[in-house]
Order: C-alpha cells, then sequence, then structure tokens
C-alpha cells in the first residue's frame, strides 16, 4: 500500500467524524409535517438557556462564538429546517423586480443549504422560517431616532404540534426588503438568514456575512469564520425539534 492511498483512508473516518455536526442522518429524514397547534413557549417544560458560565468568553482564533446569544430555551437549531419563502407574481408590471429578489433570496438560501438541511415548503404551515418580501419597519431608537434596514429577523419560540407529536420550535420571521440592488438584496439574504438558522450574534469582522457593520462591498460568500461558528453552534445539544421525553 502506497503512503498516499495510507493518508487517504486515515482521512477518510476523520470526514465521517466531522459531517454528522452539521446533518445528523437519522434525523435529517423528517419531512415537514403541518403545524396542527401552536401557541407561544411559556418557559415551562422543556428547554432552558445554557448557563453562561459554558459560554466562552475569549473570542478563539477562527471563528465569532464567544457572539452568539442562546434564547431563553437554549441554542435555538433543528436537525432540518423547514423553509417558506413568499411567493413572486409572474406577470405584469413588478414580475421583473419580484423575480430578481426571488433569485437574490434563492441564491442565499442555496450558500446556507451547502451546509445545513434545509427543506423547501409552499405551506407557510409547514416552515419554522418564513421569508417576506417586504421592507421591515422603522425601528424607534431611544434617542427618537428611527432606524431604517433592509432586513430584519424576529424569533419566537413556540411549542407545536405536528403528526399529533407537541415539539419546540424556534420560528422565524425574515423580512428582506427588494427596494434595493440584486446584490445588496443577497447579502442581506444571507445575513438574516444566517439569524434565522441560529447565529444570533454579529460579528466583529465585516468579511463575515454575520458582520456587524457591513463593509464597502457586500458579502456574498459565506466566509471560514462563519461556517466554524456554524459548526460549533451546531455541535452543541439544544431542546428544539425534540418531542418530550
Ligand atoms: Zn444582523
Amino acid at each position: 500500500m502506497g503512503a498516499r492511498l495510507a493518508a487517504r483512508l486515515l482521512a477518510l473516518p476523520l470526514l465521517a467524524v466531522a459531517l454528522p455536526l452539521l446533518a445528523d442522518p437519522g434525523r435529517a429524514v423528517e419531512v415537514c409535517p403541518l403545524a396542527q397547534t401552536s401557541r407561544p413557549w411559556v418557559g415551562s417544560g422543556r428547554g432552558s438557556a445554557p448557563p453562561r458560565e459554558t459560554l466562552p468568553a475569549e473570542a478563539p482564533s477562527g471563528d465569532y462564538r464567544q457572539v452568539l446569544e442562546p434564547s431563553a430555551a437554549g441554542w435555538p437549531v433543528l436537525p432540518q429546517w423547514c423553509v417558506w419563502v413568499e411567493p413572486v407574481s409572474l406577470e405584469g408590471p413588478a414580475a421583473r423586480f419580484q423575480l430578481l429578489w426571488l433569485q437574490a433570496v434563492e441564491a442565499a438560501l442555496g450558500q446556507w443549504q451547502d451546509h445545513l438541511p434545509l427543506k423547501r415548503v409552499e405551506d407557510p404551515q409547514r416552515a419554522q422560517v418564513l421569508v417576506r418580501r417586504q421592507r421591515p419597519p422603522r425601528l424607534q431608537q431611544a434617542a427618537g431616532q428611527a432606524r431604517a434596514s433592509h432586513g430584519r429577523a424576529s424569533l419566537s419560540l413556540q411549542d407545536t404540534e405536528r403528526l399529533g407529536v407537541w415539539r419546540l420550535e424556534p420560528r422565524v420571521e425574515v423580512l428582506i426588503s427588494p427596494e434595493q440592488r440584486r446584490a445588496a438584496i443577497e447579502a442581506t439574504a444571507l445575513h438574516e438568514l444566517g439569524h434565522a438558522f441560529g447565529l444570533w450574534g454579529h460579528s466583529p469582522d465585516p468579511a463575515d456575512v454575520m458582520a456587524a457593520v457591513p463593509g464597502a462591498e457586500p458579502v456574498l460568500r459565506l466566509s471560514p469564520r462563519d461556517l466554524a461558528t456554524l459548526r460549533w453552534l451546531y455541535s452543541k445539544p439544544s431542546p428544539f425539534g425534540s418531542p418530550p421525553p
């Protein structure tokens, strides 16, 4: 056996260990059943925030895990995400702009899909992530000024009954404004979808999709730091998506 072949055989088990962090094949085969009932999680029963002291205080090199905020019930991630995107009209004067918006959002979703098990659904009742073609309303700030933005993601925690089974689920509404050029829509969608899939925090590095302050040029590719942070997050235990014990 040549040295090169031996090295390749050694590398394979390492890959097999690394992959299940993001895609546990046993749990990813679930489809996206309709929500029969859904109500806000009120903090009883399952789920509790990970103790603050278990969070990394220091900025590690290579990712920005230290800025991530868990929800009150724990890390808001799922073994599989069901995603609904607002349909566009293919006729009439607005069709061209709506299609442009859809293409930009699809390009952003495609990048996340390379690293997360996502399933697209046509019924919002089947989704945990809902993407709407809408400019977010202005946020009122303390000083009385209103801050405008082109995208926003809002998280709520829900107890949801699907196929007769109650699960704790994150529900994220993502608003992406169509009133931007295509590259800006795509960068906005990449960033807001990052929040939707659990990255609730902002990177200090403007080269990351999840940058707090975007640089002059829109970031259109997930950076190695974005992906390393995502891998760290999905290696943590989470109460979401599981039926009660
Ligand atoms: Zn953000």
